[in-house]
């Protein structure tokens, strides 16, 4: 028989048969159950809501992420609390696993089904509930992103805590997420400005809190009583579906200024002096410091322009931008606010305005529209070399500067050096305080090359040495890895205790909750109740 051609060009290109069993001895997803349950699901939601497609799962079998391929059994797409619900329902008669999917977003595959199972795919419920300028607040679906929000925001005079990341993610899961954004200073982040949430728990229960939930006024302080609102931050879809939120709007000023500190000597522990002292004054609206490699990545379309980009700026910048009822209000901030860093970091440079507009004329790619546009509204962030790592680390400010270092040093001893723009063991690191400087936020992002697997091993067994590092330390990883991480080895727990002493009390508490929430284990099953472990590395 004739070789096929296309079989032989299939196989060169490694398309593979997408699997139906992702773990040794399912109890959960078998598959005398899958076409049961789709019946099920398709007469809850409406035939063209539910799905086994193979062309559809395999758009949500991969994300951003280095993550190998990992496909659901099934997609579904619910327009109601009623319908998550309903999926619940079906979930639990059928044994069938439930992955929550927000925008899939996470650059770390966290919305990747591990086992298959149900994927609940929220982007149909995007009504803005309520918004209330007066009262500074909005209730959202989850369906509604970053760009849908702050359009309706600004129609009511005021602004969304927006993130550095893309117009087209989900307020609702960002927030649960976090959400770090570079007001962080003045109003804290995302997750600090969550007033309540409605939550369709994994038993089909819906639990609502908040001030709200006894019917008092949603911009009022909650309790007395404790308010568990809090609960679902950081759990991943672990403790069920949250079908609404109401998030706190600020202000939006119509008037804004900034200036531009920067400099060039590769030294972070002034920048983060400076940060501390912005912070304190509490004059800015926006805050952060920024590594010139970040410049590149958010406006170069290209890994050519990106390096340029990144060769053109000075190495450190400090992102300070203010804003006022009037113009006069703004630079008068703006003002006192350089007159001060003059006068205690007479080594900074100011990059006037013109700088960067000439920088705009003379090289067509450093869109000065882009980068306004992306603090102001938020835009998509341009990556270099395909794919990058991002490691979120919260402790006190004047400690991220001795950590960051050590981090640096072990990532170089890893992966080695060269001498292009962006080295391999150049992390970019982006500082912010926290409220008023009372902590700060710090990302060290490398990045690889996703279709090169000796680069992507590399840089991965990198990151891996710097983030070690960064936690025994006793740096805090941002964006609650516990509940991520939980079950990973046998021995994770107690490696988790050895790094963190308080990490005992956390997960503990985070398991006998799992398991009361969710007694089939089916809401984002990682770990396994009778053996605490996971099956496979979920992560
Ligand atoms: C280039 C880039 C830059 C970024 N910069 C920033 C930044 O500056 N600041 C920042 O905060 N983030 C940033 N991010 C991260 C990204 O925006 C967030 O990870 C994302 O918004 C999380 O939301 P998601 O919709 O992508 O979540 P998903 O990936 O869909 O889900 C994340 C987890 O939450 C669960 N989940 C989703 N929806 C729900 C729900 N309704 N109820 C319960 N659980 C749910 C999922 O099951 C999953 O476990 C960046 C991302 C990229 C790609």
């Amino acid at each position: 028989m004739a070789k096929s051609r296309i079989r032989e060009g299939l196989r060169a290109r490694r398309v593979v048969h997408r699997p139906h069993v992702m773990e040794k001895d399912p109890e959960h997803n078998r598959e005398e159950n899958l076409g049961l349950a789709l019946d099920d699901l398709r007469e809850a939601l409406g035939e063209e809501w539910a799905t086994d497609a193979p062309s559809i799962l395999c758009g949500y079998a991969r994300d951003q992420s280095f993550k190998p391929a990992s496909y659901p059994h099934i997609v579904a797409m619910p327009a109601s609390v009623e319908e998550v619900q309903a999926i619940y329902r079906v979930a639990n008669e059928r044994l069938l696993d439930v992955m929550p999917f927000g925008t899939g977003l996470t650059t770390a595959g966290i919305a990747l089904p591990s086992y298959g199972g149900i994927l609940c795919d929220l982007r149909r419920m995007d009504n803005i509930v309520e918004i209330d300028g007066e009262n500074m607040f909005a209730t959202i679906e989850p369906g509604v992103n970053y760009l849908m929000l702050q359009a309706a925001a600004q129609r009511v005079g005021c602004r969304v805590l927006n993130p550095s990341t893309s117009a087209t993610a989900g307020v609702l899961s960002n927030h649960l997420f976090c959400n770090i954004n570079t007001m962080a200073s003045k109003y804290g982040f995302g997750m600090d400005n969550i007033i309540d949430v409605e939550v369709a728990l994994p038993t089909g229960e819906l639990l609502k809190t908040g001030a709200s939930s006894y019917g008092a006024a949603k911009g009022a302080v909650p309790g007395p009583g404790p308010d568990l609102s809090c609960l679902f931050r950081y759990a991943f879809g672990t403790y069920g579906i949250v079908t609404k939120m109401t998030v706190r709007l600020y202000p939006e000023a119509p008037c804004h200024q900034q200036i531009f500190p920067a400099y060039e000597e590769d030294k972070l522990e002034v920048m983060a002096e400076a940060l501390y002292s912005v912070a304190q004054d509490n004059l800015s609206l926006e805050l952060a410091h920024l590594m010139n490699s970040f410049y590149g990545i958010f406006m170069g379309d290209t890994n050519a322009e990106a390096s340029k980009i990144t060769e053109l700026m000075p190495r450190h910048n400090l992102v300070t931008i203010f804003g006022g009822g009037s113009q006069e209000e703004a630079d008068l901030k703006a003002e006192v606010t350089q007159r001060m860093l003059q006068d205690k970091f007479p080594m900074f440079d100011y990059l006037p305005k013109e700088a960067i507009e000439d920088m705009t004329a003379e090289y067509e790619y450093v869109d000065m529209e882009k980068w306004v546009k992306f603090f102001n509204v938020t835009v998509r962030v341009q990556r270099v070399r395909g794919s990058f790592v991002i490691g979120a680390l919260i402790d006190k400010l004047e400690n991220m500067v001795g950590i960051e270092k050590k981090m640096r040093a072990a990532c170089t001893n890893q992966v080695g050096t060269n001498d292009d723009a962006l080295p391999p063991d150049d992390a970019s690191t982006y500082l912010q305080p926290y409220h008023m400087g009372r902590s700060a936020y710090m990302e060290y992002d490398v990045y690889t090359n996703q279709a090169d697997k000796d680069d992507l091993i590399r840089i991965v067994l990198g990151y891996g040495r710097a983030t070690a590092t960064a936690m025994s330390h006793g740096m805090i990883i941002a964006a609650g890895g516990g509940a991520l991480v939980k079950g990973l080895f046998p021995m994770m727990d107690l490696a988790m205790a050895a790094a963190q002493p308080n990490m005992v009390q956390l997960m503990d508490a985070f398991t006998k909750m799992k398991m009361a929430l969710d007694p089939n284990n089916i809401s984002n099953r990682r770990w396994e109740y009778d053996t605490g472990c996971m099956k496979k590395i979920c992560f």
